[in-house]
């Protein structure tokens, strides 16, 4: 348990900036009586021993909550008198030593497990905020998983990496026992095992505003390795390594030797910048065995051959044009809500023509449920509507100007706070023309400069960018109808043909009823086929395109992956692996505490 020093405790020689000072709590126990410690950031109202972890904070900076979660009951005076069964468990076969459990505050605590249905001696990992009890997580001896009802949500050991650059993050509570066993300190871990939500991140921004560097050792293992991508995708790639655990997870490793083997060997996640040879050859070897680097297209059949005419890749920005009242917004708001739908993606919609935000939001509704929201006719119910908030809270973000002018600066900051706060894979801006330029910036200039800076952000971040483009130049044909626009035709910049690295156009064919897209650029031949079409129809009461001279599609996503709660609560932990070895009291799979 780190201890608390109170601010006013604190022989400080400075009101603001940083300065270093002799430790209150353990500078008299120390040879160096001397040496000074304990580092005071006085403009961001915290201090860290780095000899004895003390902390201290000024105010409330670091823990006021914007929300409002129920208060954890504090009952648990007793918390160094763990049971001989969890302590022994603990040490001979988790490797894990009774002062670390101590350390960590770790309780036990009989409790209502509801995957067992009853009361039940659970292992109880405290979640502390400073010096506050925020949650509690209860662990059965057969890996049940609870958690205090309306407890804050929050990383894992938050308070571990104040004043860090560097800090770990891994899966389970046990892995950062784990770390901690072999002296790694700065380490955190997800609060429901390998689900990356949004609430934790978000109360625990403040902590990790500042770190530096990331280094993620989430298990071994499928979801262990999606939930990593996620992770390094909302802290930025730029910052994050990865490490491959030998075993399943941290405690594996510890539990075999090999923990400090692993951590040494993590491995910055690929970003742009300089490669040799040696850094290319994993994903060299990748595409010989497993072929071309895999694209990003809308897998239902109501696409018909889009896949083959066009497709997405991760870091490139993508522009579809088409003339006004062709349906280049519904268009790319369809695609988009497969492609979150069909590869568990997140997408921030910035689309200043839309307003208001709940209004545009009724047209995604129809879209992802597949029924008209007004009208008497088979219309969508509150039902419906509860069904698609539930699904697409994590999903689906808009973002408003918030009454001001938007610039370019500001939505390009408003990116980086989100990809933070959210882990968005897509952003989608609606349209061009919406944004202003810097001051003093204007004509063909200023657009090649914004497109630059999109396409950096898109490449380190790991992100596609669709840009929604309104053409200037429109001719008409010799039928007096207008011609399809071409990324030449986007207002302003040839720089729509040469900086984006795909381009689609919209086109609607009013008399005979149907839609054209027609794929104008793409980066990688693999990705498509320049020029190629597909012809779509429109349905009106779902606002969903389809393959021309087929039936409109009949599907809901909002229905098609409900989340199983039960599944969520409960995750592998490396038990089974080991349990072999062991000689339990209590059967098969229990644990003896
Ligand atoms: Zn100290």
């Amino acid at each position: 348990m780190n201890e608390f020093i109170k601010w006013s405790e604190l022989e400080t020689n400075k009101a603001t900036g940083k300065e270093k000072i002799k430790c209150p709590r353990c500078s008299d126990s120390r040879t160096d009586k001397r040496d000074k410690s304990l580092l005071v950031n006085h403009n961001e109202g915290y201090g860290k021993c780095f000899y004895c972890e003390a902390l201290t904070f000024k105010q409330s900076e670091y823990t006021k909550n914007e929300r409002k979660y129920t208060e954890v009951s504090q009952e648990w005076q007793n918390y160094t008198n763990l049971s001989d069964r969890l302590v022994k468990w603990s040490s001979e076969v988790r490797k894990i030593r009774q002062e670390t459990l101590m350390h960590f505050g770790v309780t036990e605590e009989i409790k209502y497990q509801p995957a067992k249905q009853k009361d039940i001696n659970n292992i109880v990992f405290n979640y502390f905020e400073g010096e506050k009890l925020v949650n509690k997580k209860y662990r059965s001896p057969s890996k049940d998983f609870t958690q205090t009802t309306g407890g804050k949500p929050i990383l894992y050991n938050i308070n571990a990496v104040i004043g860090e650059d560097e800090v770990y993050i891994v899966e389970g509570e046990f892995d950062v026992f784990a770390m901690y066993e072999r002296g790694i300190k700065n380490v955190v871990s997800l609060p429901n095992g390998a689900n990356d939500n949004d609430d934790y991140w978000i109360n625990s921004k403040e902590y990790l505003k500042n770190v530096k560097k990331f280094i993620i050792g989430t298990d071994n293992d499928e979801k262990g390795i999606i939930t990593r991508e996620k992770i390094a995708q909302r802290l930025g790639r730029y910052r994050c390594e990865f490490i491959t655990w030998k075993g399943k997870d941290a405690n594996d490793d510890l539990i075999s030797g090999d923990l400090q083997y692993s951590v040494d060997g993590s491995k910055p996640f690929p970003v742009g910048g300089t490669f040799n040879s040696e850094d290319l050859e994993d994903e060299v070897k990748a595409f010989y065995r497993k072929g071309l680097p895999s694209t990003i297209f809308p897998k239902h059949e109501c696409f018909g051959d889009f896949k083959k005419i066009h497709s997405l890749m991760r870091g490139q920005v993508e522009t579809v044009t088409g003339i006004p009242s062709h349906g280049k917004s519904n268009f790319s708001e369809w695609l988009v809500l497969n492609l979150i739908n069909d590869w568990d993606l997140k997408a921030s919609f910035f689309s200043p023509e839309h307003s208001p935000i709940a209004l545009h939001e009724t047209t995604f509704i129809e879209k992802a449920v597949g029924k008209p929201f007004w009208g008497n006719e088979n219309r969508i119910t509150e039902n419906d509507i509860e069904r698609y908030t539930q699904w697409a809270k994590e999903k689906i973000y808009f973002t408003s100007s918030e009454g001001k002018f938007p610039t370019w600066d500001w939505l390009i900051e408003k990116f980086k706070e989100q990809m933070y706060t959210y882990g968005i894979d897509i952003f989608i801006i609606d349209a061009f023309n919406k944004l202003a330029f810097n001051k003093g910036e204007s004509g063909k200039e200023a657009i090649d400069k914004v497109l630059t800076k999109l396409t950096l952000f898109a490449q380190m971040n790991n992100v596609i960018i669709i840009l929604v483009a309104h053409p200037t130049k429109m001719r008409k044909t010799d039928k007096g109808t207008y011609e399809t626009p071409t990324l030449y035709d986007v207002s302003g910049s040839a720089d729509f043909r040469n900086q984006t690295h795909g381009g689609l156009v919209v086109h609607r064919y009013f008399e005979e009823n149907f839609t054209m897209i027609t794929s104008l650029k793409v980066k990688f031949k693999f990705q498509g086929e320049i020029g190629g079409q597909v012809p779509y129809s429109y349905d009106v009461p779902s606002g969903r395109y389809y393959l021309a001279g087929t039936i409109p599609p009949v599907f809901d996503m909002t229905k098609a992956d409900e989340p199983n709660v039960l599944e969520e609560l409960v995750f592998d932990s490396t038990i089974s692996a080991i349990s072999a070895n062991i000689d339990f009291e209590n059967g098969d799979n229990e644990v003896p505490y």
